[in-house]
């Protein structure tokens, strides 16, 4: 498969990027749990995880489309470091969001633009 690279994901609407995760994505059988801090997991565990997890990503084709989604959909937290999406970690999400911010709300407008667009469309068909 084609691997997508950032700046093409960051020209993409939101229904293109979704596509791109479901036709793509390496972690498709992949247990959920394993981008996930649990309760209560110790960090040096949890460090190891993550690690491995944003390796994980890391091999994925379709890794940029998955990042720009977390970004739009404001995944990540800067108080608590529990999850990776996208080969990033929560707080490296949550550094990028504040670095892109006027470009993601630019591509967050323009993806509900085209959801109103085709919801006329669906309508007058
Ligand atoms: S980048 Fe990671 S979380 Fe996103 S689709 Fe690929 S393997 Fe899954």
């Amino acid at each position: 498969m084609h691997r997508m690279t950032s700046p093409q994901a960051r020209r993409m609407r939101r229904p293109v990027l979704q596509a791109a995760i479901d036709a793509g994505a390496k972690c498709v059988q992949a247990d959920p749990d394993f981008f996930f801090r649990a309760d209560g997991e110790p960090p040096a565990t949890w460090q190891a995880q993550r690690a491995e997890a944003i390796g994980f990503c890391h091999g994925c084709p379709v890794r940029a489309a998955c990042e720009e989604l977390a970004l739009r959909d404001g995944d990540g937290n800067d108080r608590v470091d529990d999850m990776v999406r996208g080969g990033r970690s929560g707080y490296e999400l949550v550094a990028l969001r504040e670095l892109q911010a006027q470009r993601l709300a630019a591509a967050i407008t323009a993806d509900e633009a085209s959801d109103q667009e085709w919801i006329k469309l669906t309508t007058l068909a």
